[in-house]
């Protein structure tokens, strides 16, 4: 298993540039998902990275070796599609062996890897049935089998699980996290559902057209993202903005929202007056009679255990994620209460976060 690294990889398609000078790095053994919306050029990295694709500019480095320039047969790397096209006319065993058949691997070597990788991924029972009767998850993980025989330095997935069903999905997420706790390799993920990359990633790096906007452990880029794009893609309902106009004085530990004096990070430089965004996560709020910071309930969602409620303020619109044995009737006027160490500060011009103690002393775990 290697690390994968990548130095300022570009690719132009013609005039558009789909990846924009990306630098990363995939250690050893990492669960590394890239997360972002449809077009901001998940697949084009992941393609780069396999050698189906060749960078304009950039570097690939695989375990320390450059491939840049190496054909994708040259890597030691597995791909797994969404779309795994299986052979439908082999069996189970079959389809997961063909790669090293082609390969010209003695017949009892295969043997052995594909019933390794049959254990594995349990599903011993189907080795001699027919592909054309499984069920979708059974159909993945004949693909991951394909993968995993070959035993390669890394793993590359794009959206493999974007063909199941949403429950399955979540099931499959469990799975493929406990596979890669057990088989260690280093893996990159696409995906565009931060929920799946949330759940099993060990580091995500968040894209938005062509860029990298972020990267770092999913606790992170949650608690602190640098952007508002990224506040905003992470998390369900996304973090709140309420924006205002202000300056804030180097030192400052507080915004006036109206008649509400609003407490939160530290800021480490003065901010000239300017459009900001006030960043707050619906569970990071709480109903307070006695706050200056009021508005309407809209409307509740029941969640189970939780609920959550829109209130209409003079700042825009607010979901709070409460417990749901409060009541709240719509119309009602309420006071709300921002966790002040969890607040985040942006520049509403150029979307990125303001530094303040939040960032610097990861005021939060
Ligand atoms: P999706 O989840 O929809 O696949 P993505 O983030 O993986 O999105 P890419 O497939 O990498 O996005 O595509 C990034 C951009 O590059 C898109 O605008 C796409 O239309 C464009 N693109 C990709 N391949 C080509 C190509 N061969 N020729 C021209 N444009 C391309």
């Amino acid at each position: 298993m290697a690390e994968i690294r990548v130095e300022n990889l570009h690719k132009s398609f013609g005039d558009f540039a789909a990846v924009k000078n990306s630098n990363f790095v995939v250690e050893n053994g990492e669960f590394f998902i890239l997360l972002g919306p449809s077009g901001c050029g998940k697949t084009t990295t992941l393609r780069m990275i396999a050698g189906l694709e060749l960078p304009t500019s950039g570097r690939i480095l695989l375990g320390g070796d450059d491939v840049t320039f190496k054909r994708a047969a040259e890597r030691d790397i597995a791909f797994v599609f969404q779309l795994f096209a299986l052979y439908p006319h082999m069996n189970v065993r079959k389809n997961i062996g063909f790669s090293l058949k082609c390969q010209g691997t003695p017949s009892a070597e295969i043997n052995r890897r594909v019933e390794e990788a049959a254990r594995i991924l349990r599903i011993e029972h189907i080795l001699d049935k027919s592909v054309s009767g499984l069920s979708g998850g059974d159909r993945q993980r004949v693909a991951l089998g394909r993968a995993i025989v070959r035993e390669p330095m890394c793993f590359l997935m794009d959206e493999p699980l974007g063909a199941l069903d949403s429950e399955f999905r979540h099931l499959m997420c469990g799975e493929l996290r406990g596979l890669h706790n057990r088989l260690k390799a280093t893996t990159v993920y696409v995906t565009h559902d931060q929920l799946e990359a949330m759940s099993m990633a060990d580091k995500i790096a968040v894209m938005n057209k062509g860029l990298i906007e972020q990267f770092g452990p999913p606790q992170d880029l949650y608690a602190r993202p640098a952007s508002m794009f990224v506040a905003d893609f992470l998390g369900s309902p996304p973090m709140n903005f309420l924006h205002f106009n202000a300056g804030l004085a180097r030192g400052s530990g507080e915004a006036r929202l109206g008649d509400a004096i609003v407490q939160m990070p530290v800021v480490h430089e003065d901010i000239a007056p300017s459009d900001l965004a006030l960043g707050v996560r619906p569970e990071h709020i709480s109903f307070d009679d006695r706050s200056a910071l009021r508005g309407s309930v809209y409307g509740s969602e029941y969640l189970g255990t939780t609920q959550i409620v829109t209130v209409n303020t003079d700042f825009g619109q607010i979901k709070a994620r409460t417990k749901s044995t409060g009541e709240v009737r719509p119309g009602a006027n309420v006071g709300l209460r921002f966790h002040a160490d969890r607040l985040s500060l942006f520049d509403r011009g150029s979307g990125r976060a303001i530094r303040s103690a939040l960032y610097e002393e990861g005021a939060h775990g």
